[in-house]
């Protein structure tokens, strides 16, 4: 059985290294780089190499190619360091939950942009007090004539000090229950009213923001989907965030120039490295049974998220052994270290996505809960 790729996806992987290696020569490459490295003019150059939203379809201004050929770029970005955290929102989940749920305007609207590469977006969703309860959220956004009027605060919301929009999930019902009555607006981050604070956080980095709401006013045909019933949007949108080699590989690039470090003399680190080298392997082989449509990924996206974040914190635990003593001076290493119990939380956490895979793919009694889970 053969287990590679065919030729023409080696090839576009080679091309889609030395494109990273010559994009980021004169600007900067870093580990994490989906999440924490905001580069417009990268963001400009992805989208002049056409590999933002590829595989979006012809008549909305995609290329219409395969899933798999995304994969194969995404994955080399990743190891090469590309700071591409400006254009993966859109290209990961913002522009596919539009290509659901948009209206055929919207889609004209907001989709040329961002393959373009033109804008920035942010996903606000979290506040202080939901977090892994989005049913819990307290943003508001009640109607006025054409316009509704949005007040609240979002938290942990990345890129917001850089996006120009806003993918906003908010309150439009108050008297229904905690899970319904939930809307979808996008919102221009230059409305008046908004106010973006960011947040530093253990690593040194600033990339999430809290967002303050305060009668910012948002045309209604910026609302996506149905108005009131958007729990189910969220929740597929959450899945796109979940099942990808983003969750596998942020800190491979770490990982792989940190192995040619160690001491490869001693069995104990050989083995520590085998066993790596098994688990990118393993939950590679995860992230492409979701590519391919082979399992469905409202379940699959949990398993995959749970096992390659926590590769990922494996990763940043064997980086620093390799690096000994010198892990404690302020580096890539401790950065990573200090940086890798986000990986578990981000996207929903390890128990939250325990409890999915208990409750809906094992069927284990649940429990009762005074609101709906995120998810
Ligand atoms: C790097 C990073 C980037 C992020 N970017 C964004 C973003 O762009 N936009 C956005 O909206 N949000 C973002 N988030 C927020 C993220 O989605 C939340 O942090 C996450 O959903 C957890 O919510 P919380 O922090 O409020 O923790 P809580 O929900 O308060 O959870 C606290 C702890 O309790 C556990 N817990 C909670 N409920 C249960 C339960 N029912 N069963 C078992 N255990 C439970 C959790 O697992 C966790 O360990 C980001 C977070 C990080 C770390």
């Amino acid at each position: 059985m053969e287990y590679g790729w065919p030729a023409e996806l080696r090839d576009l992987a080679r091309q889609a290294r030395a494109f990273v290696d010559e994009s980021t020569a004169d600007l900067y490459a870093t580990d994490d780089g989906w999440l924490v490295g905001y580069s417009r003019e990268f963001t400009r150059r992805l989208a002049a190499r056409g590999w933002i939203g590829m595989t979006w379809p012809t008549e909305a201004g995609g290329d219409g190619r395969p899933e798999i050929e995304r994969f194969v770029v995404t994955e080399q970005l990743l190891l090469g360091g590309a700071p591409m955290a400006g254009s993966f929102f859109p290209d990961r989940q913002i522009g596919p939950v539009l290509l659901t749920y948009g209206t055929p305007e919207q889609k004209r609207r907001w989709l040329p942009a961002m393959r373009r590469g033109e804008v920035q977006w942010c996903v606000g969703m979290s506040e202080p007090d939901a977090g892994s309860d989005v049913a819990a959220i307290a943003t508001t956004a009640v109607r006025d004539g054409d316009t509704f009027v949005v007040n609240g605060q979002k938290t942990w919301t990345s890129g917001a000090f850089e996006a120009d929009w806003c993918y906003l999930i908010c309150r439009t019902d108050r008297t229904q229950p905690a899970h319904r009555g939930m809307s979808e607006l996008i919102v221009d981050m230059a409305s008046p009213g908004i106010t973006v604070e960011r947040i530093t956080d253990a690593s040194g980095d600033a990339h999430f923001c809290e967002v303050f709401f305060d009668d910012v006013r948002v045309p209604v045909d910026h609302l996506v989907g149905e108005l009131n019933n958007s729990f189910g949007q969220t929740m597929r949108q959450l899945e796109h965030e979940r099942g990808g080699i983003d969750r596998l590989a942020s800190n491979q690039r770490l990982y792989r120039d940190m192995v040619a470090e160690a001491d490869t003399g001693d069995p104990l680190v050989r083995q520590e490295i085998a066993r790596l080298e098994a688990g990118y392997q393993i939950g590679r082989h995860m992230v492409l049974r979701n590519v391919l449509r082979q399992a469905p990924l409202a379940q699959y996206s949990a398993i995959t998220k749970t096992f390659c974040t926590e590769h990922e914190q494996r990763v940043a635990a064997f980086v620093c052994r390799v690096a000994g003593a010198d892990a404690m001076t302020w580096g890539r290493v401790a950065r990573n270290v200090v940086y890798a119990p986000a990986y578990t939380i981000m996207g929903g956490t390890t128990q939250i996505l325990r409890n999915v895979m208990g409750e809906r793919i094992l069927g284990l009694p649940r429990e009762p809960r005074p609101s709906g889970n995120r998810p």
